[in-house]
């Protein structure tokens, strides 16, 4: 079954139509009409093989919304017309340590959306699709609240912050993002949701209006003189979504004697870290998206607090540009893809 999709040729190629293949739908599959599809930082470095070569032809894109079409005979948790997101993950092994205790994004058979290869062979093509047939278990249900556009960003950086958020935010402790980009405008929502009391690191003062308005209390730009210096031993806990490298130390000198920070920007180059930093004892931790279970807390969390990807919508003439904005900083705050215009021939 053929889909219109926009991808890419080569790591320099531009993003261009094209017809992909999706497979029929299985008995535990859904297929879905896609509505909206969101740029992440991801789908650029996959894009440009900043991660190491991809696999071309590439339709890339994990924050995918939209519409049920059909079930396959044994799904029992979707039925046509029922609102779904997909997010990276479209399969794994289902029994692993790691599946069994619902982390699927760690499972060595783990399948992502995009760039990956299914277990028929296939290379995975994501969600910049008019089409997208996809195994029960990795689908989820959408709140009626939460829009299919401003929602469907959360499927991929709405989970990459609120699982670590989750995992160490108690009402009331100092938390910093750094980086208020896509990841991050989510993360300073889900943290203040979560009660804790948040502040934003940016590379420029020019984001500081919307940092408050998001949820934050405080508002700090590494462009200014002094900002490490002032912000030492602050943060019970730091979340960093910067997608270049940045100076590690320096925030890790701004955690408390006992805090925590969690990278999980993927910047393509290493990092250099004076780990001395880190006694007194202080942790620094990696965290990947977050499982399928985690995936439907989040959406309902989300639309229970009113937590929404703040977006521009483009069509898929304009992805190549929308990506060089990505990289300069330019988005405010998600590029949302209208799937409706990635048919035109
Ligand atoms: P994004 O929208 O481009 O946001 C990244 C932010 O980094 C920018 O908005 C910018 O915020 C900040 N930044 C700091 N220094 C920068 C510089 N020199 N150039 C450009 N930006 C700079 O990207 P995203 O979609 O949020 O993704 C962020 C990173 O997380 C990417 O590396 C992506 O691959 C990764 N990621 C990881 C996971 C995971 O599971 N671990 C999941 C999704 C994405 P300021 O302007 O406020 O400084
Ligand atoms: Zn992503």
């Amino acid at each position: 079954m053929l889909t219109h999709a926009y991808g890419f040729a080569s790591a320099t190629s531009p993003c261009r139509p094209m017809d992909i293949e999706r497979r029929e739908t299985g008995p535990k599959d859904v297929l879905f009409d896609i509505s909206y599809c969101g740029v992440c930082h991801s789908d650029i470095h996959t894009a440009r093989s900043e991660w190491g070569p991809s696999r071309y032809p590439l339709v890339v894109g994990h924050e995918i919304t939209g519409i049920v079409r059909e079930v396959g005979s044994q799904v029992t948790a979707f039925k046509p017309g029922d609102r779904v997101g997909v997010g990276c993950m479209v399969d794994s092994c289902g029994s692993c340590e790691y599946c069994a205790q619902g982390l699927e994004q760690f499972c060595d058979k783990g399948i992502f959306t995009y760039n990956s290869r299914d277990q028929f062979g296939q290379v995975t093509q994501g969600g910049y699709s008019q089409s997208i047939t996809v195994q029960e278990h990795f689908v989820f249900h959408m709140p009626d609240s939460l829009p299919l556009a401003e929602g469907a960003p959360l499927l991929c950086a709405g989970i990459t912050t609120y699982s670590p958020l989750k995992r160490w935010v108690k009402p009331g402790m100092k938390v910093a993002v750094v980086g208020l980009g896509g990841l991050g405008h989510v993360g300073v929502q889900i943290a203040a949701a979560m009660g804790a009391e948040v502040s934003v690191i940016s590379h420029t003062m020019s984001k500081q209006a919307d940092g408050l308005a998001l949820g934050a209390s405080a508002y700090y730009a590494t462009s200014e003189e002094g900002t490490f210096k002032r912000l030492a031993n602050q943060f019970d806990m730091i979340l960093s979504t910067v997608s270049s490298t940045e100076d590690y130390t320096s925030y890790i000198n701004a955690l408390n004697k006992t805090g925590v920070m969690v990278n999980v920007g993927m910047p393509a180059e290493p990092v250099d870290v004076y780990v001395r930093a880190l006694s007194p004892r202080r942790t620094l931790q990696g965290s990947l998206i977050g499982g399928c279970a985690e995936t439907q807390e989040m959406l309902d969390f989300c639309a229970e607090h009113g937590v929404r990807a703040r977006i521009e919508t483009i069509s898929g003439d304009e992805i190549t540009e929308a990506y060089d904005k990505v990289v300069h900083s330019q988005v405010r705050y998600r590029y949302v893809i209208d799937a409706s215009t990635l048919g035109a021939r």
